[in-house]
């Protein structure tokens, strides 16, 4: 297909917004997929994304259109809709011309929305306002179409209103994306130049890569290279999703499609890098790529010992198809064996552990997330600390932790909670803007660890589930920030030290401390709970002595009473850590890490 009759374009929409519907309306209005094998949310494959109503892993689909007499390739390119995919979403954007902004016209603009048209528009993408679920009775596009206006400007009539669920307004919209979305341009003779928006781990095809050509053409059969490695490889079949994958002979200038060269290991093939021809390959890449960096660390440790060669298969399986995924394996005093695994943020963290529990039948604990610190040692050397007990000993000169960029979007009777809670995370407002009468977003600039640290959740509850958040990492910065351990009995226990400011310190000391003395049993001697920041006490629970003497009560008693006593007790050992010479039923580490 020529590129002047080729559309590339996303969809930006809040989670719920309606995004998996309209799609599903635009594949059934053209013709791409048939009403009888029609199901919802036809593109969202992955049952955990099913569930939770959201879209993990992007994908790109070819629908042909007719309008004026001409027909037309539209080339939908689905987009992650949540922060800890940040790049892939900007990789999605920067495969496209144009971009819907899909607004709930019975909620108004979000700060997902907000955040990636802000990303949109850095990309220079004609954006095509769209006002979805016309059909509630709860809508009011009047209002909403105000407030989309005055952000991106334009008049409010102009915004198209829609229903994906009834299907009203949908044909009109793909007759404005063929008629407000620039055609794509590339030079058709230049060495092949495509970038990788996508790259999926397949069972059966191996790795799967969607990419989007700028310039020349990637034809079946030859093959092609990667420049950020500079790695040949075999094309074994290249074709397009339409939304089934359909082999094709070339993709040229402003195409869309996939292919496969039978590596196994999406790291081979990383999103934001270009692909060009092996024979007469491109100097230079597309720009904008960057290596995935995990920004959230965690342990993961079985809950039985003898898991643990179960969770590095299933670890080692689960790399295959994500290239943010990163592991190597650590002990601890109070877990055992496992692994310390980074992750690009929380909802990443939660979806590997929910994957390890659900396709791997694994039970799990993981200790508090942590991010990355830079440590400089009095020498001038700078340690980088992916887990706090590994914090270096000694003087310290300087604490430098990763900051992001936050946007937060609430009514404006929450500000002075959102501004509280933010102030009390070592937050600083950039800024403050109304983008309606009633609603206003807050910049602020924030340590990424006060975020990991249950941010989301206080945001929620004080503003009753009305606010949005956002954020983008924009480097790091020093601040007061020491390691607090938790010692039993002296000795310390390294899944609960953690790296905070020293004004939290005492408060993080205290609830550790406590939380441990109501969940360890008592012993045969007092055992002393400490909190310290290097050899300095700053806090301290007692757990007080008992005697234990369970065959005491049974004295006299049946001798197989007494037999079966003993085996229980030994039972119990088993899953018991020892802390010196306290023990401790691993349940009750489990417990105090998760809070409960
Ligand atoms: P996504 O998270 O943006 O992909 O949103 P979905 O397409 O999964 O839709 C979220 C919810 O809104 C689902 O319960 C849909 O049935 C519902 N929904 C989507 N579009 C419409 C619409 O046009 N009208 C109404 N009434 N409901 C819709
Ligand atoms: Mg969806």
């Amino acid at each position: 297909t020529p590129a002047e009759r080729i559309r590339n374009f996303c969809i930006i929409a809040h989670i719920d917004h309606g995004k998996s519907t309209l799609a599903d309306r635009m594949l059934q209005l053209t013709g791409s997929v048939e009403d009888r094998v029609m199901r919802a949310q036809y593109l969202d494959k992955m049952d955990l994304e099913r569930e939770r109503g959201i879209t993990i892993k992007s994908q790109a689909v070819r629908m042909p259109w007719h309008v004026n007499e001409e027909d037309f390739i539209l080339n939908m390119i689905d987009t992650p809709g949540h922060v800890d995919f940040s790049y892939e979403v900007s990789r999605s954007l920067a495969a496209c011309e144009g971009a819907v902004l899909l607004v709930d016209a019975a909620q108004g603009i979000e700060a997902q929305t907000l955040a990636n048209l802000y990303l949109a528009i850095e990309n220079d993408l004609e954006i095509i306002p769209v006002l979805n679920k016309i059909d509630l009775p709860a809508a009011d596009p009047e209002r909403y179409a105000e407030e989309i206006a005055g952000l991106i400007g334009g008049d409010p009539e102009d915004v198209l209103r829609v229903s994906g669920k009834t299907g009203m307004g949908v044909e009109a919209l793909l007759d404005r994306i063929v008629d407000r979305i620039p055609a794509p341009k590339g030079d058709r003779d230049a060495s092949a130049r495509a970038m990788i928006f996508d790259s999926v781990y397949d069972t059966y095809r191996g790795v799967v890569t969607y990419v989007r050509v700028v310039d020349g053409e990637i034809r079946a059969g030859e093959k092609i290279q990667m420049i950020s490695t500079g790695a040949n490889h075999e094309l074994l079949e290249l074709g397009v999703s339409s939304p089934e994958p359909k082999k094709a002979k070339g993709l040229a200038v402003g195409e869309v499609g996939y292919l496969i060269t039978g590596v196994k290991d999406v790291r081979q093939s990383k999103v934001g890098d270009t692909v060009t021809n092996a024979t007469k390959p491109a100097t230079e890449g597309l720009p904008g790529y960057v290596e995935p960096k995990p920004m959230v660390f965690s342990g993961l440790y079985p809950i039985e010992a003898g898991d643990y060669t179960d969770l590095r298969e299933a670890l080692d399986k689960l790399k295959l198809e994500d290239a943010a995924l990163n592991y190597e394996p650590e002990t601890s005093v109070a877990l055992g064996f496992g692994f310390r695994v980074g992750f690009l943020g929380l909802l990443h963290l939660e979806i590997i552990t929910e994957r390890l529990s659900r396709e791997f039948d694994l039970d799990i604990i993981t200790t508090a997330p942590s991010v990355t610190y830079d440590a400089v040692t009095e020498d001038g050397v700078t340690h980088h600390v992916t887990n706090p007990s590994e914090f270096p000993e000694g003087k310290i000169s300087e604490v430098r932790e990763p900051i992001v960029r936050a946007s937060i979007l609430v009514p404006k009777e929450y500000i002075g909670k959102v501004m509280e809670l933010c102030e009390s995370r070592r937050g600083s407002l950039i800024s403050m803007e109304y983008l309606s009468e009633e609603r206003v977003e807050l910049r602020y600039t924030l340590p990424l660890g006060e975020i990991v640290f249950d941010f989301f959740d206080q945001l929620k509850s004080r503003t009753q589930g009305y606010a949005s958040l956002d954020y983008e990492p924009i480097g790091d910065q020093a601040d007061d920030l020491v390691k607090v351990d938790i010692l039993l009995q002296g000795e310390k226990v390294d899944a609960f030290s953690a790296i905070v400011h020293r004004d939290s310190a005492y408060s993080y000391g205290t609830m550790m401390a406590e939380r441990l003395r109501k969940l360890i049993p008592r012993q045969q001697f007092e055992v002393p709970i400490q909190a310290a920041i290097g050899a300095r006490i700053i806090a301290r629970e007692t757990i007080r002595a008992i005697r234990k003497d369970v065959l005491a009560k049974c004295y006299g008693g049946d001798i197989s009473r007494k037999r079966k006593l003993l085996e229980k007790q030994k039972e119990g050992k088993k899953r018991m850590k020892m802390v010196g010479r306290v023990e401790v039923p691993q349940k009750a580490f489990i417990a105090a890490l998760s809070g409960d």
